[in-house]
């Protein structure tokens, strides 16, 4: 019988990304009910927002801390899979909604633009507010998914694709692996990674759901329309280095419906166009929605769970792409038995008791 030291359920960046670094260690299989990075990690944005006006409090020592390993991550999977991830360090443009300004007067502090708006984007239409610039990056999501699932692979990983997770089993109280619809996999140690499907895992319901973003892509006329990402109430604009440009996105209690619908699709096009005049001119290449694992306080659940052996990372909302090397790093520690790099506690699984 084939055993592991530890199984990772769902191939999304969460789970591919701790593979990889719990792989320094151990013998892992990630096993994933369809293929590799196929659900939100291949819907996301790419945004690395580490902004602590933009998140909740408890997550910001993670987020920034992320967001500092993000070009060493980068250039290590571009450097081993030889794929390129696209990491931008333009900045990002905010264009807050105006009782945002007064609420968090940080925005007026930290965040003056270092040059006329008309300077820094041409192509952008005057906001008639005030827009204000912040020093994240963004990552193209699907480059860093596939640099990292062929890292992954590279270094001894393996993969069971198509492959369902329907329980954990467990003997005398600790956990022994997982049953899937096709077979079992053997292994002390279990870690749950499957976002928005967490909580459909027995034996214990994490209390993830789903909540759908859809997107839109265009071709921008020129590669160099746009340099930084833009963000205003109406919709975000992230321009990629080979010319494609998102826009999202929505943010919808809606189940597990993946479908894009042609209005609103429509109304995160027509706010691009307000934002970027030119955009008029851009092709565009497709739509699509997506799953983010949410929570009941929004906030990831971290650590291990009260059965010895069986370990959750999920539940990373909007910043799963940002939050995922600091996620390996912390979440590798704890399943090694080590003291994690960051106090975990407001991320335990036993909030939810
Ligand atoms: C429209 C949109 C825009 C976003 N923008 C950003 C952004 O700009 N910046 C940012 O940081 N984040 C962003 N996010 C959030 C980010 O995408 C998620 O937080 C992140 O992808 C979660 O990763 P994950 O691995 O937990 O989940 P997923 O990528 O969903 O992976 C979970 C995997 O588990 C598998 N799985 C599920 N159930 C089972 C089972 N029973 N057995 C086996 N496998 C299973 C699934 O098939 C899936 O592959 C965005 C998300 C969306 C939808």
């Amino acid at each position: 019988m084939k055993t592991w030291d530890v199984i990772v359920i769902g191939g999304g960046v969460i789970g591919l990304s701790l593979a990889l670094a719990l792989r320094r260690g151990a013998t892992v299989v990630v096993v994933e009910r369809g293929e590799p990075g196929r659900e939100a990690s291949h819907a996301a944005g790419g945004m690395l927002v580490d902004c602590g006006l933009e998140l909740p409090e408890p997550l910001q020592p993670l987020a920034v801390s992320s967001a500092r390993m993000y070009p060493e991550f980068a250039r290590e999977l571009q450097l081993e899979s030889g794929m390129n991830v696209d990491l931008r360090d333009y900045g990002t443009i905010v264009i807050p909604p105006p009782e945002h300004v007064q609420e968090r007067p940080g925005f007026t502090v930290n965040s003056l633009l270092p040059a006329s708006l008309s300077e820094l984007e041409p192509a952008l239409a005057e906001p008639g507010q005030p827009a204000f610039y912040l020093k994240e990056r963004s990552v193209d999501p699907r480059g860093l998914v596939s640099a990292v699932l062929k890292t992954a692979k590279l270094r001894g990983v393996d993969f069971s694709s198509g492959d369902e997770v329907t329980a954990v089993k467990m003997a005398e109280g600790r956990v022994t692996g997982v049953t899937t619809n096709k077979t079992s996999f053997h292994a002390s140690k279990v870690v749950n990674c499957a976002g928005a499907w967490s909580g459909k895992i027995a034996p214990h319901r994490f209390p993830t759901r789903p909540v759908k973003g859809q997107m839109l892509c265009l071709v921008m006329p020129s590669r160099t329309l746009l340099k930084h990402v833009i963000r205003s109430p109406h919709a975000y604009l992230i321009p990629r280095s080979d010319g494609r440009l998102l826009v999202g996105a929505t943010v919808e209690e809606a189940g597990f419906d993946k479908r894009t619908d042609a209005a609103t699709i429509q109304r995160l096009h027509h706010a691009a166009l307000e934002l970027v005049p030119q955009l008029r001119e851009a092709k565009i290449l497709e739509d699509w929605a997506g799953l983010r694992p949410g929570t009941p306080d929004a906030l990831p659940i971290l650590g291990a769970t009260e059965t010895p052996g069986y370990y959750v990372a999920t539940g990373h909302f909007r910043d799963g792409i940002l939050l995922a090397p600091i996620t390996a790093l912390v979440m590798t520690a704890v399943i090694e038995g080590r003291a994690p790099e960051h106090d975990l506690s407001a991320f335990s699984p036993a909030r939810f008791q």
